[in-house]
């Protein structure tokens, strides 16, 4: 199999899914029992926390372990506004933000929160002054994702931080699931009150995930028992913990070098596609390397995904969360100058382990597409 679709999910890493093993035969008793190899258990879930703040250099943060990005999200955001539910408050978002953000947004409007939507202009980033003027005395939370995961764009993070220091009221959660381990941030991710990340993307384990809080905040979700501050209650999956703090301190590794690779590899990409006559590449100067989204002026995105598999290439049309979905385009509608061609459209997504050889393939396939 030719595998362009990283951003969808990656193949775990040998010595994580051992790592896994092992762990659970080692440290398979509750961390929460009382006697010695339970509270060893516990000692090896303070520890992965901790491997977590020290890789990342965090200060006064919490590391919640979840079982990946969408309930890190849905943590994020209803831990901040469940409290408000007599009282509904202003929240922002943005049109960018992947189903595990957006939907939450959606239900909090339904239950009376006033929402804002932030549109992407047609560079697919969101303007910050935009951001700004829309923030009232009554807004408690902002969500602006790092990276898109259908067209790839960077957000100006940096600038969004800024803004919100002016309103410590306000919390920031940021979804960095695509951009974490690929770009080195422009921002500091202390300045970050809710960050989520996702094993899976980073060649960790389905199933594992963390959200990075202020430990200041009482975030309330589920309910249960105490574990994990009670904001995650159930017993704790330790061998996932233990893994997605390895995944996270090996995704941290020579971010930048690989990133320069990556580069390239993307840059001979576009500039083999860029002459083409039918097809659209979905690119500004905020774009991420590590994604390239085409459109077909002429063919369904689908068709073109079958017609590459056919040739054993894997690639991606939007979201794979909500590939069986028809608003799976919803962010390339404002981007494209016929919104209409939206479903015409495949996402490509590249890695370190991407070889010219593939990526030749690609382009012939794609070229007679
Ligand atoms: N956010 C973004 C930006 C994503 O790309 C994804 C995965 N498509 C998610 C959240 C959800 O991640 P998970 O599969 O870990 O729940």
């Amino acid at each position: 199999m030719i595998y362009f679709d990283y951003t969808a999910t990656t193949k775990p890493k040998k010595e994580l899914l051992e790592l896994h093993t092992r762990i659970n035969q080692e440290y398979w008793c509750n961390t929460e029992g009382m006697y010695n190899p339970g509270v060893k258990a516990h000692m090896l879930l303070d520890k992965s926390s901790q491997v977590i703040i020290d890789t990342l250099k965090l200060k006064n943060k919490k590391v919640l372990f979840t079982s990946g990005a969408t309930e890190a999200n849905n943590t994020a955001i209803y831990g901040i506004c469940s409290g408000h539910y007599n009282e509904p408050k202003h929240i922002i978002t943005t049109y960018l933000e992947h189903a595990s953000v957006l939907n939450v947004y959606k239900d909090l409007e339904k239950r009376g929160f006033k929402v804002t939507y932030l549109i992407p202009n047609k560079d697919g980033i969101i303007d910050p002054i935009d951001l700004e003027k829309n923030i009232t005395n009554d807004t408690i939370l902002v969500s602006v994702m790092w990276v898109n995961n259908i067209i790839g764009t960077i957000q100006q993070l940096d600038k969004v931080i800024e803004i919100i220091k002016k309103h410590p009221r306000i919390k920031l959660h940021v979804d960095a699931v695509q951009g974490f381990g690929k770009i080195l941030p422009n921002f500091n991710l202390n300045d970050v009150d809710l960050l989520t990340l996702s094993g899976h993307k980073l060649e960790g384990l389905k199933g594992t995930g963390t959200l990075i809080y202020n430990d200041k905040l009482h975030l309330s979700f589920i309910k249960g028992g105490h574990q994990q501050d009670g904001i995650r209650p159930g017993t704790v999956d330790l061998a996932g913990c233990v893994v997605m703090a390895k995944t996270i301190q090996l995704a941290s590794i020579n971010i930048y070098e690989k990133y320069l690779d990556v580069k390239k590899k993307y840059e001979y990409l576009v500039n083999s596609l860029i002459n083409e006559q039918h097809i659209i590449l979905n690119k500004s100067q905020y774009s991420s390397p590590y994604i390239l989204s085409i459109t077909f002026k002429n063919v369904k995105g689908e068709t073109a995904l079958h017609t590459l598999e056919k040739n054993n290439i894997m690639v991606g049309t939007g979201s794979a969360c909500n590939s069986h979905s028809k608003d799976q385009e919803k962010t390339l509608i404002y981007t494209l100058e016929d919104a209409t061609l939206a479903v015409n459209t495949i996402r490509i997504s590249l890695s370190t382990y991407t070889t010219y050889e593939e990526l030749d393939l690609l382009i012939k396939h794609i070229k007679e597409i």
